[in-house]
């Protein structure tokens, strides 16, 4: 009996990232079989029963699953080129965000933009992604804060599907920083976040996810209770950026409204990382960021790994502190700046950053699962992480359909 399907992929190595005791979820069989745009089966050779009119021959090569980079902010108007130069005569990331540059800098270009411009720049940023290898990207609001802006920047960000092969998730990050117009009284932005916005998010769809700042220079643990509060009687998920400059116990509370991930965490205290694990929330790293700031403080890798807590690798990518539009790069930065095995970077920018999304159809090869997949001419899946610059995907596949130039 011959089983009708849309695409054969033969000879292909497969480091499925499942969880299934081999390095890198490895599979003895070296066939894969797509239909309607997931996989059908993971067989050998010999027990071809699939037929197809696409047939492809992986020479064998790495077949791995689409990489997902589960925090973003690339939805932005300008740019802070300025800043840079600001920083290397010696200012802080503090001090600039201080004197209203920093986040406030790019807040004004944001608003001041047309939807279609940061369209345009958007999809530029996201092509730079997929081109390595990237079939899905969280993208977070935060740069309007403001009702009408943020509402551009989330329908904007949906947009970049339209335009390209790839998954968009959402995420309102409204308590990104407070707004000029709220300066003198932070708790009444809250109460707008909690009160106005996040209903409409909600209802209308425009993300999944809520996420916050949990910062001096963003909001208080009380102000971060509150929106999370608000974000849970309305079925949204929690993320949370947190510790990334100092220690407020941000991911504690995030842990308690069992977040989906905790961000940054350079200055997470160890103590605090079982209550991460037992809500199951996913530590994201966010090594672009650390490099950027030239931060010294490292979050508690060998701690995170001693408690089992599935730790996740992502670009950041935004205007400020970590312009990154690499996610290989970052996985590069991973291993020298953390010291996370190639392993372990790479489940961090699959199956653990799916995880971080609370998307369990992605950053596996697995029967059922989305077939998102990117074809790797070498030796072995290590080298992904050893070199910069050295990789692209031979062919990439993004629900089951194969993708011409990225
Ligand atoms: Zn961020």
């Amino acid at each position: 009996m011959t089983i009708q399907c849309d695409l054969v992929i033969n000879n292909v190595r497969i480091a499925s990232m499942q969880n299934n005791g081999e390095a890198y979820g490895l599979l003895l069989q070296t066939s894969i079989a797509i239909k309607d745009g997931k996989v059908l089966a993971i067989f050998d050779p010999s027990q071809d029963s699939y037929h197809s009119t696409h047939r492809v021959d992986g020479e064998n090569k790495w077949l791995l699953p689409g990489f997902v980079d589960c925090h973003t902010h690339l939805v932005y108007g300008g740019n802070r080129a300025n800043e840079f130069e600001q920083r290397l005569q010696g200012k802080s990331y503090a001090e600039i965000a201080q004197q209203g540059g920093g986040i406030l800098g790019t807040v004004l270009a944001t608003r001041q933009a047309s939807e279609q411009s940061l369209l345009a720049s958007a999809i530029k940023r996201a092509t730079r992604l997929l081109e390595e290898g990237v079939t899905c990207i969280e993208v977070k609001s935060g740069y309007g804060l403001d009702m009408d802006t943020e509402i551009k920047m989330l329908k904007v960000a949906k947009q970049i599907a339209e335009y390209l092969p790839v998954t968009i998730e959402t995420t309102y990050l409204g308590a990104h920083t407070v707004p000029e117009e709220f300066r003198s009284n932070p708790d009444d932005y809250v109460q707008f976040v909690c009160e106005q916005v996040i209903p409409i998010v909600a209802q209308q769809k425009l993300a999944g996810c809520v996420d916050v700042f949990c910062e001096s220079i963003g909001f208080s643990y009380e102000q971060c209770r509150k929106i999370f509060s608000a974000a849970q009687n309305h079925q949204l998920h929690i993320k949370a950026h947190v510790e990334q400059l100092s220690d407020l116990k941000g991911a504690k509370l995030a842990a308690q409204f069992q977040a989906l991930s905790v961000d940054h965490i350079e200055y997470l205290d160890p103590q605090d990382i079982s209550a991460i694990k037992q809500a199951g929330s996913v530590a994201v790293l966010l090594p672009g960021a650390f490099y950027y700031l030239n931060e010294t403080q490292k979050p508690p890798i060998a701690e995170l790994r001693a408690h089992g807590v599935p730790m996740a690798i992502a670009t950041d990518l935004n205007p400020g502190s970590s312009p990154v539009a690499s996610l290989l790069t970052v996985m590069n930065m991973a291993s020298v700046l953390f010291g996370l095995t190639p392993e372990e970077v790479l489940y961090g920018v699959t199956v653990h950053a799916a995880q971080a999304l609370g998307l369990e159809n992605k950053g596996q090869i697995k029967p059922g699962l989305d077939a998102d997949l990117c074809l790797w001419d070498i030796e072995h899946p290590a080298e992904l992480v050893y070199g910069i610059n050295q990789h692209r995907p031979d062919a990439k596949w993004f629900a089951g359909k194969a993708c011409k130039s990225i």
